[in-house]
């Protein structure tokens, strides 16, 4: 299995640089400090049609997870949240287009593929992150649909979204077999999206809470068979982890390279402190890690491409995430030490990398979650011997 760029890819790639470039670095800053809703890059990605990139070229897809990964690097090498707008379209589509029936494909899909549908996927709760078998959100049967109570939090997309992707317990069980997931639409009675968090880093797409009391969702609205969507969707998910992980690879680079510009023109002790050779060798970690993370993030996803899934692909995904998101933390965390006080002045654009690197360590599975999933692959459950 070959992970190198083909003609095709290094098109995107060449194609997204020059957006991201152009049209997206001159107002990453902005989006960051005062937090709103970036729109005007919402319709630049619907400009070049990219909310389809990964799925199925009926939709316009490419069916490259790959490609998507290429995509999100670029994007994320100068501005994180633009990046996450991606994502959090890309989330919806892969769980309706893993876990949907004919019709929720047909009334939603086309909708996100162009973007005139904006959707946002919630299974966080005030008691329950990482455990998502705690949820306490319940919903009930009754005549021709079921009626949901519960709170969530940390919903991401959710006061812009038209639609809610919320887990919920079927009956009365604990197992995990019991969640399901269900299609909430614009103007159910009793939803409500709370508010927003303001947050230290990804502070352009909004995070709230949702309350949701009895609220009626019809039969049609659940997604997948009662006790099976949720598992489907989650394993689906493990072939998007990659692209989580691409976000890591990218504000790595962005960030060596900002450090790479201030080093040069930066003088102390008669020299350009660049010519420092700790400082050089500083450099050049952040260059092994940030090319190791790529090698990574890619070879997973040559692996969805080639149709990989189940364990193996698992860890190849979670061993890609942990350590793409944890280089983008170690790679910002110097890139602010080689900035000196500008590291920490607001003027400068170095330390939005470090606080957006500190998000992807904890979204999308913790990293200590995902060193689980390695452990529990390479060792055996815990326990269990
Ligand atoms: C910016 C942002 C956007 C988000 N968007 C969404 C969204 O759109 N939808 C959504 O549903 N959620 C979203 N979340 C929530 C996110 O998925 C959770 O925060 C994450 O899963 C961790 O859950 P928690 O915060 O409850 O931490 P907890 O699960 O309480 O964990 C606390 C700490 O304990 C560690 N820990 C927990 N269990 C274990 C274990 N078994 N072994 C070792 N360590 C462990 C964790 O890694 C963490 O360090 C978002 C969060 C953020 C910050």
């Amino acid at each position: 299995m070959s992970f190198e760029l083909n003609d095709e890819l290094r098109q995107i790639q060449e194609l997204i640089r020059d957006v991201a470039m152009r049209r997206v670095a001159p107002r990453a800053a902005e989006i960051d400090r005062t937090a709103e809703y970036p729109q005007d890059m919402f319709d630049l990605l619907r400009e070049l049609e990219l909310f389809t990139l990964p799925f199925s070229r009926a939709y316009g897809g490419s069916e490259s997870v790959l490609a998507a990964c290429v995509a999100i690097e670029e994007l994320g090498r100068v501005c994180y949240n633009t990046a996450y707008l991606l994502v959090v379209q890309w989330v919806p589509f892969g769980a309706i287009q893993a876990g949907g029936d004919a019709d929720q494909q047909q009334r939603f899909l086309p909708g996100l593929a162009s973007g005139a549908l904006r959707g946002a996927f919630s299974t966080t709760e005030p008691q329950s992150g990482s455990d998502v078998a705690g949820i306490q959100t319940r919903a009930r049967r009754v005549d021709g649909g079921y009626r949901i109570s519960g709170a969530k939090i940390w919903c991401t997309n959710s006061s812009v979204a038209d639609f809610w992707l919320v887990a919920a317990k079927t009956g009365e069980e604990d197992t995990p077999g019991a969640i399901n997931l269900f299609i909430v639409e614009r103007g159910a009675r009793g939803f409500e999206v709370g508010r927003k968090e303001d947050k230290l880093g990804a502070r352009g797409v909004p995070s709230c809470a949702l309350f949701l009391d009895d609220v009626f969702v019809p039969e049609e609205n659940r997604l997948g068979p009662e006790g099976q969507g949720f598992k489907i969707v989650m394993e689906a998910f493990n072939k998007s982890r990659p692209i989580i992980a691409a976000r890591g690879v990218g504000l790595a680079q962005g960030a060596m390279e900002l450090a790479i510009d201030f080093v040069r023109q930066r003088r102390a002790f008669g020299q350009a402190v660049s010519d420092f050779q700790g400082v050089r060798w500083m450099i050049a970690d952040m260059a092994i890690q940030t090319e190791a993370a790529r090698n990574l993030v890619y070879r997973a996803a040559a692996a969805v491409d080639a149709g990989l899934s189940g364990p193996e692909l698992g860890r190849l995904a979670a061993i890609a995430k942990c350590h793409a998101t944890d280089t983008a933390m170690r790679v910002a965390t110097d890139a602010v030490q080689l900035f000196g006080s500008a590291g920490i002045s607001n003027e400068y654009p170095i330390n939005r990398f470090f606080r957006d690197a500190k998000v992807l360590q904890i979204v999308e599975g913790t990293n200590q979650i995902q060193r689980n999933i390695i452990a529990n692959s390479v060792i055996g459950r815990a326990g269990r011997t």
